[in-house]
């Protein structure tokens, strides 16, 4: 017989990704935005790792926008005015060779519709807007463009640029097998329950689409090193942690089967937004010129061990 974990105030904790008892306390961590502490629990059943207590969604606001909330990397308003002078460029070139590569070889010719969940201030969507479409053998097959999101830059993309941003309750109503690629960028991580978003990209995915995955891996080298020091924990908003053992097993539950790609600009660009002095980026974007650089960076970090996914037909 197993105990249920206690957490704070003698509840028991679940896992909040597949709902099993077998976690286990990996630490906690004060921190100083919110200024108290957090609890890190480990899922044996899932990898997955997730913070305690949840900081809930209003922690995304117009000062969280700004930089001015738990993450200091966040710009929203310079990639909503112009996604084009910012260092996101690296990763947008990046997403787009990926996806448009994949989906050329895996879905029939035809109009591509892209559902970009968690569009944030849009600069995925403007890129691709800018795009308009992409060859593959010989046809030029044309983007179709939802975004997903809430919150005032979700407004500004629906009213004043025109996009088709869908908020919760019209995501959910989409008919099955929608959409050629649903990407999630740097999205699972703040999510509180991140099984039931599988279940929907899952659901709205075509055959042979691809869920283009981007988050953390703590399960790689520098992570391991640095234990909860590690950057990228932020626990009002990276409020769940990933491995590539978790996205197998999340993305088996629902029926997709994992495919890995090399990234090549997703990786310079996680290195040059980390870095604050201008000095510094020039640096590393010189060094990263030299490919086994880049190489050995995505080694460290474990980026393109994250499996991304597809609906088998
Ligand atoms: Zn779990």
């Amino acid at each position: 017989m197993t105990t249920e974990p206690a957490g704070p105030g003698g509840a028991s904790v679940a896992c909040r990704c597949c709902g099993s008892a077998r976690v286990t306390l990996r630490g906690t961590r004060h921190s100083q935005f919110l200024a108290r502490d957090f609890d890190f629990w480990h899922c044996a059943a899932c990898d997955f790792m997730f913070v305690e207590p949840f900081s809930g969604y209003a922690i995304y606001n117009e000062a969280y926008y700004r930089g001015r909330g738990p993450d200091p990397f966040v710009d929203y308003e310079s990639e909503y005015r112009d996604y084009r002078a910012t260092d996101r460029m690296l990763e947008f070139d990046d997403l787009w060779r990926v996806a448009t590569g994949f989906i050329a070889d895996n879905t029939p010719e035809g109009p591509v519709e892209w559902l970009d969940f968690g569009c944030g201030a849009g600069g995925l969507l403007k890129y691709l807007a800018d795009r308009r479409e992409f060859r593959s053998g010989g046809n030029a097959r044309p983007l179709r463009l939802t975004g997903h999101d809430v919150g005032t830059y979700a407004d500004r993309l629906r009213r004043d640029d025109g996009f088709r941003i869908l908020g919760p309750d019209e995501l959910a109503s989409e008919p099955g097998g929608s959409y050629d690629v649903i990407s999630l960028v740097e999205v699972v991580e703040h999510l509180e329950f991140p099984d039931p978003v599988f279940s929907l990209a899952a659901r709205l995915l075509k055959p042979g689409g691809l869920l283009l995955v981007t988050t953390g891996n703590v399960a790689s080298l520098v992570p391991r090193l640095k234990g909860l020091d590690y950057g990228y924990i932020m626990p009002e908003v990276h409020v769940g942690y990933f491995t590539p053992r978790a996205l197998r097993i999340i993305y088996a539950r629902h029926g997709l089967r994992p495919v890995r790609f090399r990234y090549d600009g997703a990786v310079r660009f996680k290195v040059v937004k980390t870095l604050r002095t201008a000095g510094r980026q020039r640096l590393a974007r010189l060094a990263m010129r030299l490919p086994f650089v880049v190489r050995a960076i995505d080694g460290l970090f474990g980026t393109s061990r994250m499996p991304c996914a597809t609906k088998p037909r």
